[in-house]
């Protein structure tokens, strides 16, 4: 049997933050025959420039359906023809063997993840409500296959006492262990059991997500002229568009996605209507109606407890855990607990600040915290971050990242022209990625960057192909999705500093997909509390000098921004971090919480309340996500148990940034840049991150870098 590479990745990876993720990495497997592929373009491998690439041209919602059920019958075909081979099993007629499957399903899954993500309509909704069980049913199949499983368990206890290569030992333990985790070993009852939790639970989340995308669409807040003092040019110009293209002329929408409400809050002076745009966005699932989200909620806690008690774990966090850096629930909740004091005695002193501002007559309440933190900062500062934007410059960022990848990894980007790859709007760029002294195509850049109906919020990066060499090497296909919001013709795009840094932050997630040099698809796979530590720590290149003085220039002037206003930032660099860490960690926090509580006769509400009282949660602001509208935990399994992750990752960014900070060169250090590239991006999953981390910096990361990152007093007696 011919085979062919594959396996596929749908990895959605989110900001810093960013809202919701419906991520995880799905894989699928599915090995290649060599009868002629279906005439359902989206099955078919990619053709045309570079490698091949995605038909993005050709592809239409109503292919989708078709196209997955095809190539999971052929999937199962092929998982057939491994399992039941009568050969004795070795790594490559087992293990290379299902890494070798999924390329029709996997190209599929591309252009799903983009009518998920990018392109989303009522009927691609359907379309995937449909298929979600159906697709569990699919995972289900081979996850239970047991004479699958007996000859990778044979492979796998082999290798305990032959060890096979270091790489090939490492797939071996990885695709093990992911069938121990999901069920190989249960009896054939539980195993039935087993696989219609995971379906209930896989209509269940698309159910929550759609919930939250309801509300996020049918809670848009018009205003009139007279009521908006205080917001920028800017904004009400893609105010006052995005009201036209709904139909309100005259009128200027607050839409209720983040990036609309966030500055909203900051700048509006009109305190009802802040109230107003707060209450839409934190209801989120949350309204009583057909769309909330609370009894989903409990009901999708009891169905994960139940399916972790069949495999003998006694809670959800339990069972997440044990392959992920922070191996257990108590390990997670002690960073948390270690910064959360630091973090609500930061929020107290923070809301003295704008209590002073705000004057005695005006308890600060979570509507004014944005508001008020801005008067602060503008105060303590003399930090205007309307002044601050007028420097960053889409284009110009864009042309920073290119050049701190080339510093760090020596790559090259080249425009592609525009017409020769696909695209699946006109708004996509695409760059060409090349070695920059030999030439060697790294692969190709898409960038979608804004916000458009049918694009779900947030930033996001995500590979429509991988670097993997075992079927010779194939190039990275990797993409950056954001939300900016467009300008009026002829208008720079100037973002926020904190778009700035999402910026980076998701082209991190590019880098660490482009220098993948690993053999095997399961190696480029994601650890959840450690993929986001690459991407969080490119983020520190935004403020390094080279690229302020050749890229932060006046997008009228051009002039660089001056150097007092550059202090100013980097003097600012720790406001605000009492509402940034309390927000987060109170959502963090939840999640793990929840997860560990007795799920029987939950009230998810209540639960809510109760958790943050016991936690002296602040008044004054909400969490980051409030539980109706977690998607992060309740749209997928992908942050499930996992949010704390971005701490997690935030300790390593500390520590490995401090590294750069105390080197000859700085951030631009040729020895620990090459450190970087060789243990901490390049090996992905193919190195256990704990021992990567330590190839880099010669010890674990210490969780006094990231107390000193954020501004918050460093105990002296650890
Ligand atoms: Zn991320």
């Amino acid at each position: 049997m011919k085979t062919n590479s594959i396996y596929s990745f749908i990895t959605c990876t989110v900001l810093l933050f960013s809202t919701s993720c419906k991520d995880e990495t799905t894989k699928t497997e599915h090995t290649k025959t060599e009868t002629a592929m279906s005439d359902n373009i989206l099955l078919q491998d990619y053709t045309g420039p570079y490698g091949g690439v995605p038909a993005f041209d050709k592809m239409k919602v109503d292919q989708i359906q078709p196209a997955v059920i095809e190539g999971m019958s052929q999937g199962l075909k092929d998982i057939e023809a491994i399992a039941n081979n009568t050969e004795v099993p070795t790594f490559e007629n087992t293990i290379e063997a299902m890494e070798r499957a999924g390329h029709g399903l996997d190209n599929v899954f591309t252009y799903y993840g983009i009518f998920s993500s990018n392109m989303s309509s009522p009927e691609f909704r359907e379309v995937q409500s449909q298929l979600a069980p159906k697709l569990s049913d699919y995972r289900s199949k081979i996850n239970q296959n047991e004479a699958l499983f007996k000859r990778v368990k044979a492979v796998y206890d082999a290798s305990q006492t032959n060890p096979l290569p270091a790489d090939q030992q490492r797939v071996t333990q990885l695709v093990y262990k992911g069938f121990e985790m999901n069920g190989a070993e249960l009896d054939a009852e539980k195993k039935k059991r087993y696989a219609e939790i995971n379906k209930e639970l896989s209509s269940l989340y698309n159910k929550f997500g759609d919930n939250v995308l309801h509300d996020e669409e049918n809670y848009i807040t018009y205003l009139t002229k007279d009521q908006l003092d205080g917001l920028s040019d800017g904004f009400i110009k893609s105010a006052a568009k995005i009201a036209t293209d709904n139909g309100k002329d005259g009128q200027y929408a607050i839409t209720n996605t983040r990036s609309s409400m966030d500055p909203f809050l900051t700048y509006s002076t009109e305190r009802e209507l802040r109230k107003q745009v707060w209450t839409n966005y934190y209801s989120r699932g949350d309204n009583g109606d057909q769309y909330d989200n609370n009894t989903l909620i409990a009901e999708i806690l009891k169905l994960r407890r139940e399916r972790v008690k069949l495999l003998g774990y006694s809670n959800y966090a339990e069972w997440r855990l044990q392959d992920r850096m922070a191996k257990t629930p108590a390990n997670a909740m002690g960073l948390m607990e270690a910064v959360w004091p630091a973090a609500i005695a930061r929020v107290k002193e923070e809301v003295v600040d704008m209590q002073d501002v705000a004057g005695d007559d005006l308890k600060i309440q979570p509507w004014d915290y944005r508001f008020y933190a801005e008067k602060v900062r503008q105060k303590k500062y003399n930090l205007d971050s309307d002044e601050v934007k007028q420097y960053l410059q889409l284009d110009k960022l864009t042309q920073a990242l290119f050049y701190t990848a080339g510093r760090l990894f020596n790559y090259k980007f080249t425009p592609v022209k525009e017409g020769k790859v696909p695209v699946f709007h006109e708004d996509v760029k695409v760059w060409e990625v090349t070695d920059k002294d030999s030439g060697k195509a790294i692969g190709l850049w898409y960038l979608d960057p804004f916000a458009r109906p049918g694009k779900r919020s947030g930033a996001w990066a995500t590979t429509y192909r991988s670097h993997t060499t075992f079927d010779g090497p194939k190039t990275v296909l990797a993409s950056n999705n954001s939300n900016f919001v467009k300008p009026a013709p002829g208008e720079a795009v100037l973002v926020s500093w904190d778009d700035a840094e999402t910026f980076f932050h998701e082209f991190g997630h590019a880098l660490h997909f482009f220098s993948s040099n690993v053999k095997y698809p399961t190696l480029n796979g994601g650890v959840r509390d450690y993929t986001e530590f690459q991407s969080q720590l490119l983020e520190r290149w935004l403020s390094t000098d080279e690229v302020i003085n050749q890229f932060l220039v006046h997008n009228k002037t051009g002039k660089p921004i001056p150097d007092s206003l550059v202090q100013k930032i980097k003097k600012a660099s720790t406001f605000n971090q009492g509402f940034a860490t309390t927000e987060y960690l109170a959502s963090a926090l939840m999640d793990m919480k929840l997860h560990l509580a007795d799920p029987e006769n939950i009230d998810i509400d209540a639960f809510e309340r109760e958790t943050l009282a016991e936690l002296n949660m602040p008044s004054e602001l909400p969490m980051r996500h409030r539980t109706p509208h977690f998607g992060h935990v309740f749209s997928g399994e992908g942050y499930a148990t996992a949010y704390y992750g971005y701490m997690w990752a935030d300790v390593l960014t500390s520590d490995a940034s401090e590294a750069f900070k105390n080197a000859p060169d700085g951030f631009y250090d040729k020895a620990v840049a090459d450190k970087l590239v060789k243990y901490l991006f390049a090996p992905r999953n193919s190195i256990d991150p704990a021992e990567a981390f330590r190839l880099f910096r010669g010890r674990d990361a210490k969780i006094e870098a990231l107390l000193r990152d954020r501004g918050f007093p460093v105990p002296t007696n650890n």
